[in-house]
């Protein structure tokens, strides 16, 4: 995926804040924060969205949660923080490679908006 933001970041060829990596999975600050913590966790292998993983993806879709639970430990957020995957236009996706959003060090309302 020579053109994709999120491949680029992987290849090193795009900076970015690393907050934390593994031989599959990386993670890195968002730009335009929305929260005191807001980390993105991504496969380092593309997938556009969750609408194009595949059953094959199972293992690496569950490491980005784990990723997620590592890296809220670390910075020792609390009371407790949130997941988002956003699919698709209409829930506001603007990157097409899969990432998963920590935020935390906040409060958060539901429904979500
Ligand atoms: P989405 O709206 O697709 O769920 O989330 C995309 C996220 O990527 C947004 O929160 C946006 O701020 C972030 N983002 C966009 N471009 C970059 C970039 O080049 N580097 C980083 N670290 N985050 C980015
Ligand atoms: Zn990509």
């Amino acid at each position: 995926m020579d053109e994709c933001l999120f491949c680029k970041i992987v290849r090193r060829e795009s900076p970015a804040r690393l907050v934390k990596e593994d031989d599959e999975v990386l993670a890195f600050r968002d730009t335009n924060p929305q929260a005191p913590t807001h980390v993105l966790i991504i496969p380092k292998a593309h997938i556009a969205s969750v609408d194009d993983a595949r059953p094959e993806d199972q293992a690496i879709l569950g490491r980005l949660v784990l990723m997620a639970q590592s890296i809220a430990r670390d910075e020792k957020i609390v009371p407790g923080y949130r997941l988002v995957l956003n699919n698709g236009r209409g829930a506001g996706q603007t990157v097409y490679h899969i990432h998963l959003h920590l935020l935390g060090g906040r409060g958060f309302r539901w429904p979500p908006g």
